[in-house]
């Protein structure tokens, strides 16, 4: 055991890096970003992002450097936009009063 013979894909949930810009152009996946104060989202398009913000930025870090263009917030966070296994099932949040 021990060497890094293969890629972790997904197995290891816990303790692996953060997913860069560059590593998710690589996927061809793009950027879900969503507002944590109006619930604002969207898809950003990774290449734009590199543009803007380079590879070697992490996914989660990403936020930090959007502004939610609904409510103008900073709270705003960021995964990866992988895409989905088959029809999209919808969560439907529940409002709090
Ligand atoms: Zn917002």
């Amino acid at each position: 055991m021990g060497g890094f013979k293969r890629r972790a894909t997904d197995r290891a949930e816990q303790g692996r890096p953060a997913v860069t810009l560059g590593r998710l152009a690589d996927e061809g996946v793009d950027v879900f970003c969503w507002c944590n104060r109006c619930g604002h989202n969207a898809v950003l398009s990774i290449a734009k992002l590199i543009g803007q913000l380079g590879v070697a930025l992490a996914v989660p870090e990403v936020g930090a450097h959007l502004r939610c263009t609904g409510c103008s917030g900073k709270d705003v966070a960021t995964r990866p936009a992988w895409p989905s296994r088959g029809p999209i099932t919808r969560h439907t949040k529940a409002r709090g009063p």
